[in-house]
């Protein structure tokens, strides 16, 4: 059994201002579902933030997830 987080990717590349992306990763790693790595300081968040944020969500993600996740 995962636990699901969601971690940001970055628009400008580093670990702070704005958030590109939303990626699903499991057990608090830093590859994401659709396989994008993630930098480790990047902010994470609870998997129950999905759909709620103001950032967008990574479609390819977000279709892993929901497969994955009943
Ligand atoms: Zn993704």
């Amino acid at each position: 059994m995962h636990v699901y987080q969601m971690r940001a990717e970055y628009a400008d590349g580093v670990s702070s201002g704005p958030v590109r992306w939303w990626h699903m990763v499991r057990d608090n790693g830093t590859t994401a579902l659709c396989g994008r790595e993630l930098d480790e300081t990047a902010a994470i968040v609870s998997d129950e933030q999905w759909g709620k944020t103001a950032e967008p969500f990574c479609h390819t993600c977000g279709a892993l997830y929901l497969r994955q996740v009943p």
